[in-house]
């Protein structure tokens, strides 16, 4: 094919199409430099464009800034018969290039007839984030295994049954992660497997935007969400509309669900055959409970995925403006839950004494008062500054800062809203806080 025109949009337009293997003489007076060399594929000529040149092209594309010039490529192409594109003139080109999602072998093109090309850009973003990278290897998978598909399932009909039930069985996971041995093995079981299977998401700290690509794409997989207090409705807006909501958390004036319980609908629900999300406030394996899940679902086999988040440590101290670690204050980080049993704060004080470790108590607003006493009285500075960070990541974040002398008392003043996250370190001399 030709390419009249050897500047920047001209490059991007090559890159493209070489891509899908096409062959290219490139037609320009001037050529920059990452074009100008010939190398496979590809023949650069240094010269003014002439009807000449559309000698045996299979497609056109005009990329000049010379208007005139586009002009005259379409209309001399148009008049052999050739297809011709020129660039940002749809009404010059009687063929246009598609935004395209590339997850060789599968392809999604998105085209506006020209009309939008920012419709376009934006429809192919939101697609993007849909489509797992995985798809790449669930597409090889299928395709390289075509024949023996056939010969296993002869009846057409029967063979789309089962390619059909095996991508709704866990083998897809599988193959989307590389598994061929073990996916093949719902590809090709004696009877279309039923099971289910269970995702342990990650949901972050509240903010939707901070969910990862995988969550987002699971959240559209999931027929069954089971989700606690800690999942915020703005998350929860982004689950497909017509899965089913389970609420599993502690609400008030409710019995809580308790974790045996939620392991055993976990297992439940993924043996009748659903593809259950279960949801949880920031990374499912810090204070979430997720390791007692997973030992239930081993248990049972049942095949899961575990999606890590942001967690709420990573996540208030972001958006608080708080670095957990820095050079000349901070060399490590601790994550530390304060929730009280039968009452009581029992932590090993003697390991929170380094002045250089920032502490990150997780559920810690019931012992705040005695975290700050006990840090005290085993010999932390009272003035080692402490931030309280409440609803961290969501518009209603509000941040805290004082010392482990003033905390207290400082909380007892202020409505507070859980969740909250305490901080306790030097590097909360940063923090973009309400002043004390
Ligand atoms: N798995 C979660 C933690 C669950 S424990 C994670 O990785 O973040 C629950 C505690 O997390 C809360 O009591 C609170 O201390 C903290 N937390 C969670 N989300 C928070 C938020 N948005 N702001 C402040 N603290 C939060």
């Amino acid at each position: 094919m030709l390419v009249v025109g050897g500047g920047e949009i001209a490059r991007r337009k090559i890159e493209l199409v070489m891509r899908a293997g096409a062959t290219i003489e490139i037609v320009a007076p001037e050529i920059i430099t990452e074009l100008a060399e010939p190398r496979e594929n590809l023949t650069p000529r240094h010269e003014s464009y002439g009807k000449h040149h559309l000698t045996d092209q299979a497609l056109v594309i005009a990329a000049t800034n010379d208007e005139g010039v586009n002009a005259q490529v379409s209309r001399d192409a148009k008049a052999r018969g050739i297809p011709v594109n020129v660039v940002d003139a749809p009404a010059l080109s009687n063929v246009i290039f598609p935004a395209i999602i590339d997850r060789d072998p599968m392809v999604v093109s998105v085209g506006s007839a020209a009309k939008s090309p920012i419709m376009t850009r934006h429809i192919r973003q939101l697609i993007e984030q849909l489509l797992p990278d995985g798809l790449t290897r669930v597409a090889r998978f299928l395709g390289d295994r075509r024949d023996q598909l056939k010969q296993a399932y002869p009846d057409i009909e029967i063979r789309r049954r089962r390619t059909e039930a095996f991508m709704r069985s866990p083998g897809y996971r599988l193959a989307e992660e590389g598994r061929e041995t073990d996916a093949e093995q719902y590809l090709y079981a004696e009877e279309a497997v039923v099971g289910g299977e269970v995702y342990l998401v990650g949901a972050g700290p509240g903010n939707p935007d901070l969910l990862t690509l995988r969550a987002l794409q699971l959240m559209q997989r999931a027929s069954v969400v089971l989700y606690d207090n800690l999942v915020s409705p703005a998350v929860l807006d982004r689950v497909r509309r017509d899965a089913r909501m389970e609420f599993v958390g502690k609400r008030s004036g409710y019995k809580s669900t308790s974790q045996e319980d939620i392991n055993d609908l976990l297992v439940r629900l993924a043996l009748e055959g659903e593809r259950v999300l279960r949801l949880k406030g920031g990374d499912p394996f810090i204070f979430g409970r997720g390791g007692e899940e997973i030992t239930a679902l081993i248990h049972h086999e049942v095949p899961f995925e575990v999606v890590p988040g942001i967690t709420a440590a990573s996540g208030c101290a972001a958006y608080a403006g708080i670095p957990l670690t820095h050079r000349d204050l901070s060399q490590s980080v601790r994550f530390v839950t304060g929730h009280p049993k039968d009452g009581k704060v029992n932590l090993p004080w003697h390991e929170f004494l380094h002045e250089q470790e920032t502490l990150v108590f997780y559920m810690g607003l019931g012992g705040l008062s005695t975290i700050c006493r006990q840090l005290i009285s085993h010999g932390r500075r009272p003035e080692t500054p402490v931030a309280i960070i409440s609803k961290g990541t969501t518009p209603e974040q509000q941040v805290l800062k004082g010392t482990l002398e003033t905390m207290p008392g400082l909380v007892a003043r202020t409505q507070i809203q859980s969740p909250t996250l305490i901080i306790v370190g030097d590097v909360i001399r940063f923090a973009d806080a309400s002043p004390e």
